[in-house]
């Protein structure tokens, strides 16, 4: 820990352990940060991706609220769930309270009930993330890994903890795919196994849930390895049948990352996924997803204006008419678009769209042009629109070239 944590989350850590001392709560360090400490992964020191789980033997929201006084957080509990977040400027802490879970019925949330911190390791995914260190000040730095984690770590393997384990969540089909590939793991041979018995058992799923766990998948460095996989095991035509992880889509990913900013990744990796998509196929998609407003208008636009590229292709056009060609399709279905065709005419005239055409504006606004004499209304429209075109087109570059444009165009309308 010292080691691997940046020295402001060690010293919080520090602090959180003495505070739960006072109050005679035990705390550990559990989850994602356990497996990537034990990994010695090397991000965990750039500080740049924190968030600490912590799980509290007593009461979380007591602990959190105690951290709160003495220190910068802002603290956000749910009494009812036994949880709270803790945000600091550089990072947030979770809080909860050790738990119990039972499923009532697959795929359906859990009950839970407060429960020791061998419960909570129980009611885990993986045996890689069902591990804890003792942050108490007997025994400080103790690792609790009651599930052989630390051995699968070892041997590179994602392991769940009971047979039930996907039946009863399912989202962890896809949660373990996507650690296999980002860690360079492999599925132990029973959970590669039941994972296959139980790949149904995604249907019990929610649509939200679903959408939740590929956009996590999204973030990863390589989506298109876990969607490949997850094709190869049959998931993501449980999903949809229309789904594919083909080379295809994994060279598009690779393009789309390096032209675009990873915020805006998640929502084009969507749109590249139905590229090959009917209109019926998308409709499908977007309501086993509960896709929101405008994603769904981003994808279907997405598919309306691939149909246009052979004309984009076929008609030498000028700049204002790719322009106004274009602008009623949403920026990333053209974005989408722009990446998923093959070098042409058509590329070029989106991508110019895109870099250029879409910012061009007209430096004379409807104020200048009333002091022209151009009087607001349809006829003050029309000027605007043809200045504009003009500049697109470039026959107009300066405010003169405008202005000198505008009052020979005013008489003719
Ligand atoms: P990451 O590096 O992806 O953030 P993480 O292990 O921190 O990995 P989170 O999604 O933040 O993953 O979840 C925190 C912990 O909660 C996990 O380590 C795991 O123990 C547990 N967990 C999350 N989702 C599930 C689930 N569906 N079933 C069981 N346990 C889960
Ligand atoms: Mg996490």
């Amino acid at each position: 820990m010292e080691q691997y944590l940046p020295q402001q989350v060690l010293e919080l850590v520090e602090d959180i352990s003495g505070q739960a001392a006072k109050q005679k709560q035990r705390v550990y360090l559990v989850g994602g940060v356990v497996r990537d400490l034990l990994l010695r992964d090397p991000s965990l020191r750039s500080g740049l991706r924190f968030d600490l789980d912590l799980v509290v033997e007593g009461d979380a929201v007591k602990l959190a609220q105690q951290v709160a006084e003495t220190s910068q957080a802002k603290l956000l509990a749910h009494r009812r769930f036994g949880t709270a977040k803790l945000r600091y400027e550089n990072f947030t802490l979770d809080l909860a309270t050790a738990r119990k879970e039972t499923y009532a019925k697959p795929g359906a949330l859990p009950t839970v009930t407060p429960g020791t911190l061998q419960d909570d390791l129980l009611r885990r995914d993986f045996s890689i993330n069902a591990m804890a260190i003792s942050l108490a000040s007997k025994g400080y730095g103790k690792l609790v890994d009651p599930h052989e984690g630390q051995t699968d770590l070892e041997h590179r393997l994602i392991r769940i903890l009971h047979p039930r384990s996907f039946s009863d969540d399912a989202t962890r089909i896809l949660r373990a795919v996507r650690y296999e590939q980002r860690l360079g793991f492999r599925l132990e041979a029973q959970t590669a196994q039941l994972l296959k018995r139980d790949i149904h058992m995604l249907d019990t799923i929610s649509g939200d849930r679903i959408r939740h766990e590929l956009e996590l998948i999204f973030k990863e460095k390589r989506p298109e390895f876990v969607i490949k996989r997850l094709a190869e095991l049959g998931a993501l035509s449980r999903i949809s049948p229309f789904l594919k992880g083909d080379g295809w889509i994994a060279e598009k990913f690779d393009r789309a990352r390096r032209l675009k900013k990873p915020t805006q990744l998640p929502s084009l990796y969507f749109c590249l996924l139905i590229y090959s998509f009917s209109v019926t196929e998308i409709e499908q998609l977007l309501a086993r997803l509960n896709i929101p407003a405008k994603l769904s208008r981003a994808m279907h636009d997405t598919l309306r204006l691939k149909t246009k590229l052979p004309f984009l292709d076929t008609s030498p056009l000028k700049p204002s008419e790719i322009y106004y060609l274009l602008r009623e399709y949403e920026p990333l279905a053209i974005q989408v678009n722009a990446i998923a065709s093959e070098p042409s005419m058509a590329q070029r005239y989106l991508q110019l769209f895109l870099t250029k055409l879409r910012y061009v504006r007209t430096s004379l606004d409807g104020e200048e042009l009333k002091r022209l004499g151009i009087s607001a209304g349809p006829e003050m429209g029309k000027v605007l629109q043809l200045l504009h075109k003009a500049k697109l087109d470039g026959e107009v570059r300066t405010k003169a070239d405008e202005k000198k444009l505008a009052l020979s165009l005013s008489p003719k309308l």
